[in-house]
């Protein structure tokens, strides 16, 4: 991806930063330069910013190596403006394993804010009056330093607790819920919640502070979300990619021209292809590729053709299906049924079948 810094890796894990974190740094140095600061205290925050996104990248390792311990990958966590993001390949859905991951990245906060308090006299800044206590927190001391760090953490798990998904809480909801209830009725119910409590945030936000009309759209649409992708994948279970193969494609030899693919892709449907040469799949060409070299017509299939793919069993689950396009950042695939081409499979046509079972499911309810 472009405009990220790789900070390096820890136990498989890329630790990286998008670019637009610089631009925070920027606007505090820019808010403090602007009340004519000293250099003191610009410094201060950029320091105070660094080190909370260190609590940060902390708090998602505390998810990401609860669930390694569950044989779940994270590929990497990314710092953004706005807080962390651990891509772990799938949540666990056991309740039991569900429940240990979310909790893990709190706990991990409560135990930095738990450290800082052992050694900030936190009760005394509580025992000072508000305006000597600006004047104090004013001042770029270390000890506040270590203050702002302990205020910062226990916000981060105020945050991170309430009970809506995307955030922490809305996750250890649903698993305590799915020990009685199930994955799918115990995510309704969840997802219901944290929508409910997005509607409370944005009325408040309208009369107090726009910030939380901004969290209110990130809970509502992070609920609506998460209740899609686990009524899908219980729609999906013990389904396979056979089902939702398109077996009517058009097949490339690698002789076949790009001029040869264009018309073929005006003529139909089809956007991408595989290459079969003596009955063995050679490569893909993908609608990208076509679009790319459609200024060479004449070049052959072979020359631009994506040689690396993954070919799918018909009987793998859909499910891995969905999980390998998200992993590889691939759309299509080549289908086989033992070793030989029967098809391919594509995000379009398994959220057609997705469609079809959804409907069915509701004709029997
Ligand atoms: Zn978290």
């Amino acid at each position: 991806m472009k405009g990220v810094l790789k900070l390096g890796s820890i136990s498989g894990i890329k630790i990286e930063v998008h670019w637009t974190f610089t631009l925070l740094l920027l606007w505090v140095a820019f808010l403090e330069i602007q009340q004519g600061a000293s250099l003191d205290r610009i410094l201060f925050n950029e320091a105070l910013i660094l080190v909370l996104f260190v609590c940060v990248v902390l708090h998602e390792l505390g998810h990401a190596l609860t669930a390694k311990k569950f044989k779940i990958n994270t590929q990497k966590i990314m710092l953004l403006p706005i807080g962390g993001v651990a891509t772990l390949e799938k949540m666990p859905e056991k309740p039991g394993q569900e429940l240990l991951v979310a909790l893990a990245g709190p706990a991990v906060n409560v135990l930095i804010a738990t450290l800082l308090l052992l050694i900030v006299p936190v009760k005394s800044y509580f025992n000072f009056e508000a305006v000597i206590l600006e004047e104090v927190l004013y001042e770029a001391t270390f000890q506040n330093f270590l203050f702002y760090l302990f205020i910062a953490n226990v916000m981060l798990v105020v945050f991170n607790l309430i009970p809506a998904f995307p955030m922490d809480g809305g996750r250890v909801l649903r698993a305590l819920l799915s020990f009685k209830l199930g994955r799918v009725a115990a995510t309704k119910i969840a997802s219901s919640i944290g929508q409910g409590l997005a509607i409370v945030f944005f009325i408040l936000g309208l009369f107090f502070n726009p910030f939380l009309i901004l969290i209110a759209f990130f809970i509502f649409f992070g609920a609506y979300g998460e209740n899609r992708l686990v009524k899908q994948n219980s729609l999906l279970k013990g389904h396979i990619a056979k089902e939702a193969t398109l077996t009517n494609i058009s097949i490339l030899n690698p002789a076949n021209t790009v001029q040869e693919v264009i018309d073929i892709t005006l003529a139909g449907s089809e956007k991408d292809f595989v290459v079969l040469e003596n009955e063995k799949i050679v490569g893909i060409i993908t609608q990208k590729l076509i679009i790319k070299n459609a200024k060479t017509p004449s070049l052959s299939v072979d020359t631009i053709m994506d040689k690396v793919f993954h070919s799918i069993d018909a009987s793998t689950a859909i499910t891995k299906v969905l999980e390998l396009i998200t992993k590889e950042k691939k759309d299509f695939f080549p289908v086989t049924e033992d070793g030989k081409l029967i098809g391919a499979i594509d995000r379009t046509n398994i959220s057609e079948f997705i469609l079809l079972k959804t409907s069915n499911s509701k004709m029997n309810d």
